[in-house]
């Protein structure tokens, strides 16, 4: 057999490639051993042997999608029974909690996934799963760091006291794929743009910066507010989370200096949209007044060039693992991103701040032929990533999605 006879074809309606391009009408794609071979225009191509092709000439392929940012540990309910049950449980009655949303990132065709950290480091001892049929690539944080009295527990459980952050990295072996700081508190939801001290000093969180990319680790900060935020830049970290009124003099330097932001702007509006079940808790008005803020500077950082990433903070209050970052995606898309742009963050830009752009992120020559399969055409989207029609790996339908 020569290697063409190995090859099969897959008609594509259309196909969003993950670079943030415009979709393309009619692809053919030709796959040989689970790789991208080529991807040219149908029309005027050689038209291959029916049973060596795949019409999907009815759907949009678009890359699988990557979170930038969520907690495997807790549930996105809005019950407060079930959520501070989660915050009391030990590792192994959350072991069954991150299955369950794995399964949940799977079905909604996000096959890698970084998680933001987690009270007891459960993830730390998780086996660390493959990308593949039915599984999900996690990359871990352990508990997050941050310091004694301020936020950070439900994330960190362990705060730091006397000791530096670097003496607590080198306490904890290391054993996690990136390091997660928290420098800030929450956004109020009572009070707007309320901002809170940094948690630590640049000098600090310079150290540990260093410290980690030695080792080739990034350091992901949660940063709210112009002083959190500012030193985190100034620490060069490698993205900043949340990053609510950090202001335009801090995205401007981002974008300077390539450093990546995860807005994470669903969990602002799972509050407005539950705000009702926090009766005295949150206000709706100042909610929806901060995620028309957060909106600003999104519009502000695209048009500046700052590399947003997209994460959902699924875990969080009505924030659910995997259908999230639909809901995200619909968020930037409201900010003035294209289509395509939207599904950028999600797909290119995310493997490129996970470090998995060789295998995730594109769909190109020579990458893996792994997509999703949406029914109908780019102007059903993002609404039909909901709602996936197949789950492609290397080049073929994965077996452990269902619709
Ligand atoms: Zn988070």
């Amino acid at each position: 057999m020569t290697d063409s006879e190995l090859s099969h074809y897959i008609l594509a309606g259309w196909l969003i490639d993950g670079s943030g391009d415009k979709a393309r009408r009619r692809q053919l794609l030709i796959v040989s051993d689970g790789l991208v071979d080529a991807i040219s225009p149908a029309d005027g191509a050689d038209f291959p042997d029916p049973a060596r092709l795949t019409d999907l000439s009815h759907c949009t392929v678009v890359p699988p999608l990557l979170d930038s940012h969520l907690h495997l540990c807790m549930s996105g309910s809005i019950d407060q029974t079930v959520r501070q049950a989660q915050q009391r449980a030990g590792c192994h009655q959350l072991y069954g909690v991150i299955e369950e949303h794995l399964r949940q990132l799977f079905g909604h065709g996000v096959l890698v996934v970084r998680d933001g950290g987690d009270r007891l480091g459960c993830l730390v001892d998780y086996r660390q799963e493959r990308a593949g049929d039915g599984e999900v690539l996690i990359k871990r944080s352990g508990q997050a760091y941050f310091r004694q009295g301020r936020y950070g527990s439900l994330i960190g459980g362990r705060p730091i006291e006397t000791e530096t952050l670097v003496e607590r990295w080198e306490q904890d072996g290391q054993q996690v794929d990136q390091v997660k700081v928290v420098n800030s508190g929450l956004n109020s939801l009572h009070e707007f743009g309320r901002e809170t001290r940094p948690q630590f000093s640049t000098a600090e969180l310079a150290a540990l910066v260093a410290r980690a990319h030695a080792q080739g680790k990034k350091v992901m900060v949660h940063a709210n507010g112009r002083l959190p935020v500012r030193a985190a830049l100034d620490a060069g970290c490698d993205s900043v989370e949340h990053g609510y009124f950090m202001g335009r003099e801090n995205l401007e330097l981002m974008a300077e200096r390539g450093i990546f932001w995860v807005p994470t702007m669903y969990t602002m509006k799972a509050y407005g949209d539950h705000a009702d079940a926090y009766r005295g808790m949150a206000d709706r008005r100042v909610i929806e007044k901060t995620l028309d803020h957060q909106l600003e500077q999104v519009a502000f950082a695209r048009q500046c060039g700052v590399r947003v990433a997209l994460g959902t903070d699924a875990g969080s209050a009505g924030v659910l693992h995997g259908e999230a970052v639909v809901e995200e995606m619909k968020l930037l898309i409201k900010a003035g991103y294209r289509l395509e742009e939207a599904i950028r963050c999600a797909t290119e830009e995310n493997a490129a701040l996970l470090g998995v752009e060789r295998q995730w992120g594109r769909i190109a020559r020579a990458r893996p032929a792994n997509f999703l399969v949406t029914r109908g055409t780019p102007a059903q989207l993002p609404r039909k990533l909901s709602y996936l029609e197949a789950i492609y790996l290397g080049g073929r339908p994965a077996a452990a999605y269902r619709r």
